[in-house]
């Protein structure tokens, strides 16, 4: 995928925005290794290995060792052998937000202040407040965003949002290189795309989140549509009008995010956002009923009416929308 970007030239990201994918196919990570080689997780931190043997300081602005408040964070969400076997760790933290990875401070920095902008305007949406800071990692290469996420395929991701544990995590590959040779840091309005798109996942998803009945149109659809509130991203080439099935949205096929998040727009522009929320939110409770069953029950109307109608008016719909960062297509 080859991307325009009218204001900011940097390569950001020929990553597709599948990469905003939250990691709900790898429960591996919380049961596995965290689990059983961590039998402090969500008590005592103090069961733990030495938190601050595992962690380098190889800039003045760190402190030596990672303070209690990242490690009891980390062991939040379970990941807190993972991070800490990482060398050259370090971490930034704000009022709501704790950042660490094997990165520079500069990229921490980065990282932070795009959240701290982003968490506010996405609880602001969902009416949802975390009530534990939100963890990000970064990755400074693959090996560690793998390492971070259980995933063997991250090399197209530029967001991953893990909701595992107590508290989910959110792993930024602030390393990795996309084929036109930019990260996803480089580009400033693209990144808050993804930040409010993972921070939107990460506020939303249930605890162990991984039930395969709720589409990934949805998942990803609100994810977009929180996130295209603030920086809208969309392609040049129209995609087809048909709500993208799931393989669709995990491949990005013709677009399946886009697609997927203008359907929620839809649903939100026609019901309400109130409305469109209740509806997300009802589908995310495991004994939730069908699809279309919650769709009419939220919105009062009927679910397969609906998408046709969005279909009929898709043109019309990806003709007035004007994306603040758009890409061509393949
Ligand atoms: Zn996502």
């Amino acid at each position: 995928m080859n991307r325009r970007t009218g204001a900011v030239a940097l390569a950001a990201a020929a990553m597709s925005l599948s990469a905003c994918g939250a990691a709900i196919t790898l429960p591996a990570i919380p049961t596995a290794s965290v689990a059983t080689s961590a039998p402090s997780a969500g008590s005592t931190p103090a069961a733990s290995p030495t938190p601050s043997a595992a962690a380098t300081t190889t800039d003045g602005s760190m402190r030596q060792g990672l303070p209690d408040e990242v490690v009891d964070r980390l062991t939040l969400s379970r990941v807190f052998l993972e991070v800490a076997g990482v060398q050259g760790l370090h971490y930034r933290l704000s009022p709501r937000v704790v950042a660490v990875g094997n990165t520079t401070d500069t990229v921490l920095t980065t990282l932070v202040e795009t959240a701290n902008d982003s968490i506010p305007r996405i609880e602001s949406l969902t009416g949802e407040h975390a009530k534990d800071k939100y963890l990000i990692l970064a990755a400074a290469n693959d090996s560690t965003a793998q390492k971070w996420t259980g995933d063997s395929n991250v090399a197209d991701a530029d967001g991953i949002t893990m909701p595992y544990g107590k508290a989910a995590w959110i792993v930024i590959p602030t390393g990795h290189r996309f084929s036109d040779g930019g990260r996803v840091i480089d580009d400033d309005d693209y990144f808050r795309h993804v930040m409010d798109h993972e921070v939107f996942h990460a506020d939303t998803l249930p605890v162990g989140f991984d039930d395969p009945s709720v589409p990934e149109w949805m998942v990803e659809g609100y994810a977009e549509w929180a996130a295209n509130q603030e920086v809208s991203t969309g392609p040049e080439k129209e995609p087809p009008a048909r709500l993208p099935s799931d393989t669709e949205v995990v491949n990005d096929t013709d677009d399946g995010y886009f697609r997927a998040g203008m359907f929620v727009q839809y649903v939100a522009d026609r019901f309400g956002t109130s409305k469109a929320l209740a509806y997300y939110r009802a589908m995310l409770v495991a004994t939730h009923g069908s699809i279309a069953e919650e769709f009419h029950r939220a919105t009062g109307a009927d679910f397969t009416t609906t998408v046709a109608a969005w279909q009929h008016q898709f043109h019309e719909q990806f003709e007035s929308f004007d994306p603040d960062w758009q890409w061509v297509s393949d």
